[in-house]
């Protein structure tokens, strides 16, 4: 078994707290009316070797566990800022340590962990598929020493501001394989100076450089090839639990500023001459808030110590994703009620991070898709898709 209480990471928590002091609300508002990549934030981020946590000691990271990645996450959105500039770093580099080659981890690791190179997009999702990612068009046709790739993928966040994309895409037709989970297989793409690839963003309701992706005959060398050609589904369906308890981490570190911010402005707004936080009606939604943010950390830290381990994690990663997800939400909503008209207002950073929090309910799984794990996985209930 995993220790039941992990430990804390209190000293790195206390670090990247003290990094974020350096990029306060009005850092993170500007760049939010600009729809701009907080570069300073990531490159700061970079130098002190948080994006390189989880890469091995002997590749030039910090190899640390998958619970500092989320304390480093989790303390980047409580200090009201935002980790999905770069949190791909961290998720997407399991595909390469657990499946890639000697070589491959050698040629590119060290360029990572250095901050050399930016392994921050990951391109799944492509329009017409949707969550069922098995449905995927996008090609990849060996022609001797090299892949040939044409399609389109949407919804690759930051394209524009990563060096490599780890990219899935098809190697068989669907109609060709015993199972529909076969025929996809996992590239690392260099995109710089890269031919035939083309980055289109696509403008949201939050600051996430998202973008979409055409690729017409992109050549991507064959040793560009992670692990097997034809498995690459499952490589990426193994980095899914590490993902899901990265972002889960953040939606806890959303819910504690919502509740932090909640809890001060009730405590000072004056109205009816009392704080508006000794009415009942609103220390409720903000004592509920905290009772379900906090429940659901003890999930996201469960989840964590068992990934540490090396035990399963799946039926615990995709809850922390949703308990997370629903405690950070109604954290949001709350926050939101409790600044009444003011939480409209820009400068109070709570319509930000209200907008921010509310993407965890849909990517990078939707709710639905979890519930439909556990009913399946779980309980035993008949797929339902
Ligand atoms: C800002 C942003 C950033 C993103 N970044 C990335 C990225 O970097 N890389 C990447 O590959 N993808 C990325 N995504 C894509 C994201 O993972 C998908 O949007 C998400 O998985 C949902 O897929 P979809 O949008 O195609 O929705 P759809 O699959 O079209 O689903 C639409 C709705 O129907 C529901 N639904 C569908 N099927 C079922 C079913 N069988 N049962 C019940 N409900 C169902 C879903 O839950 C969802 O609510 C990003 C998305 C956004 C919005």
């Amino acid at each position: 078994m995993p220790p039941s209480s992990p430990p804390d990471h209190a000293e790195i928590r206390a670090a990247v707290a003290r990094l974020c002091a350096g990029f306060p609300g009005a850092y993170w508002r500007q760049l939010d009316v600009e729809r701009a990549y907080p570069t300073a934030f990531v490159q700061a981020l970079t130098q002190g070797g948080y994006l390189a946590c989880l890469i091995p000691a002997e590749y030039g990271g910090s190899g640390l566990g998958l619970a500092a990645a989320a304390a480093i996450l989790e303390e980047i959105h409580k200090s009201g800022g935002n980790g999905a500039a770069c949190h791909a770093q961290m998720y997407v580099m399991g595909t390469l340590l657990r499946h890639g080659s000697a070589a491959q981890k050698s040629r590119w690791l060290p360029q990572v962990a250095a901050g050399a190179l930016r392994l921050q997009a990951f391109g799944v999702t492509e329009p017409s598929a949707g969550t069922d990612t098995t449905a995927i068009q996008t090609t990849a046709v060996r022609q001797g020493d090299r892949y040939l790739v044409n399609g389109q993928k949407v919804w690759t966040s930051r394209a524009e501001h990563s060096d490599l994309m780890l990219l899935l895409a098809r190697t068989a037709p669907r109609d060709r394989i015993a199972k529909r989970t076969e025929g996809l297989s996992v590239f690392l793409v260099d995109l710089r100076n890269a031919r035939g690839v083309s980055i289109r963003p696509i403008r949201t309701m939050l600051n996430h450089a998202t973008t979409e992706v055409f690729f017409e005959n992109l050549e991507v060398p064959a040793e560009n090839l992670i692990g097997e050609e034809g498995r690459g589904f499952r490589y990426i369906l193994d980095g899914m639990n590490a993902e899901r308890i990265l972002i889960a981490s953040e939606c806890i570190g959303d819910a504690r500023w919502f509740i932090g911010k909640a809890t001060e402005y009730a405590k000072t707004r004056v109205v009816f001459d009392r704080p508006i936080g000794q009415n009942q009606g609103v220390q409720f939604p903000i004592a509920r808030a905290y009772a379900a943010s906090e429940a659901a950390d003890l999930m996201v830290q469960r989840a964590a110590a068992l990934y540490e381990a090396g035990e399963p994690c799946a039926k615990e990663a995709n809850m922390a994703k949703l308990l997370a997800a629903d405690a950070s939400w109604q954290a949001a909503d709350m926050c939101v009620q409790t600044h009444g008209g003011f939480g409209f207002a820009a400068e109070y950073d709570v319509e930000r991070k209200f907008r921010e929090t509310r993407l965890y309910q849909v990517a990078p799984i939707s709710t639905n898709l979890i519930l439909a794990y556990l009913a399946e996985h779980v309980l035993g209930l008949p797929r339902s898709y």
